[in-house]
């Protein structure tokens, strides 16, 4: 952060501080709020997270959580009201304001110091103070790193560690993707000495299914995927009925996309969902091929080189022709077949 002595002064005094995160928040979005919220309180600010919508419930055991604001769900009157008074604004993983839905405008309009930390691609100037690295594999990450720097790291309980280790491991897709730097595992081994118990959360997040999610799973993964062997790409298309035939619930398709990408040879892998308000869309690459180049191009999202996500509001049949008809632009770049290709280890 350039200025940072200046930052660290305007969290000396107690203030009234917002955290707000991106819609459909996912572990890094809301463990990297909750636990700069834990710390912040610590230093004596009134903290309020919100964020624009709900979240999966593998999240609900973060300290803090009962009490998120959740703008589409009853929080509407409090939160405007809460960014309204707010002397900071926290922004906490994503780049765009309009990544907070109805929440964006009303930020932007509020007189609070605004206060980006961010790990994607593209962030928009609206804040005064910024931390922002796209060589972070996750948020929590800035946020552990800046406590640090202000020489808090005593401030550091177990409840706010063990929230910044998850954003850090599923960021990371449990310390397999290559955003796996030696800071990712130096922090993971912080917070564990912090108090964080990677057993316990790893438990928490992943294998807290239902029935219902599994028997999605296994009934997406023998119906609904498609290999285009052509161009090393592989998709999933979820439809609405399918949705409700499983009782499908917030976080139950989470890392679908990546047994897509998990496919022998396969380079770029997609799942294409219909809900209920418009078509969304997930994409995973592995290698050169950006997928927020890609989601930004064709379907008004972005994300990370890597991994990205975007929406459309074609139907869900066109939306699934508007993907395929693309592949064959794409062809020289999606080449690479990694059945064939060596890898260095
Ligand atoms: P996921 O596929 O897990 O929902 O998202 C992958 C990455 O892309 C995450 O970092 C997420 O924040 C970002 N992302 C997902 N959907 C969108 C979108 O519609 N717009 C933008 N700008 N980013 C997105
Ligand atoms: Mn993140």
């Amino acid at each position: 952060m350039q200025n940072f002595s200046s930052f660290k002064d305007l969290l000396n005094k107690p203030a009234k501080v917002v955290i707000v995160t991106h819609q459909k928040p996912d572990a890094d979005a809301l463990g990297s709020s909750l636990g700069l919220a834990g710390y912040l309180r610590k230093k004596g600010h009134k903290v309020n997270v919100i964020t624009p919508t709900d979240y999966p419930a593998f999240l609900n055991w973060m300290k803090g959580n009962d009490e998120v604001i959740i703008y589409e769900k009853g929080g509407q009157k409090e939160a405007t009201r809460l960014i309204a008074e707010s002397e900071i604004i926290f922004c906490l993983d994503f780049s765009a304001l309009s990544r907070i839905n109805n929440l964006g405008e009303k930020v932007r309009a509020s007189k609070a110091v605004k206060v980006l930390i961010d790990h994607h691609l593209d962030p928009e100037d609206f804040a005064d103070y910024v931390e922002w690295s796209i060589e972070a594999a996750s948020t929590a990450e800035l946020v552990y790193a800046l406590i640090v720097q202000s020489g808090d790291q005593d401030l550091i309980d177990k409840d706010i560690a063990a929230c910044f280790y998850a954003g850090v491991m599923t960021d990371t897709g449990s310390f397999r993707h290559s955003n796996t730097t030696h800071n990712v595992l130096f922090t993971a081994a912080k917070l564990v000495g912090h108090g964080a118990d990677p057993a316990k959360i790893a438990k928490l997040i992943y294998d807290t299914n239902s029935l219902e999610r599994l028997n999605f799973l296994g009934f997406a993964l023998s119906e609904r995927l498609t290999v285009l062997e052509e161009f090393n790409t592989a998709i999933f298309a979820i439809s609405k009925s399918d949705l409700k035939k499983f009782n499908s619930k917030t976080g139950d398709t989470e890392g679908l996309v990546n047994y897509a990408l998990s496919i022998e040879g396969i380079q770029f892998a997609a799942v294409i969902i219909d809900r209920s308000e418009d078509v969304k869309l997930s994409f995973r690459s592995i290698g050169d091929f950006s997928v927020n180049d890609f989601a930004g191009k064709h379907f008004e999202g972005g994300g990370h080189k890597n991994a990205a996500g975007g929406k459309s509001s074609l139907s869900f049949a066109e939306t699934i022709e508007k993907f395929k008809g693309l592949l064959p632009l794409y062809k020289n770049e999606l080449k690479i077949n990694f059945k064939t290709t060596k890898i260095d280890v």
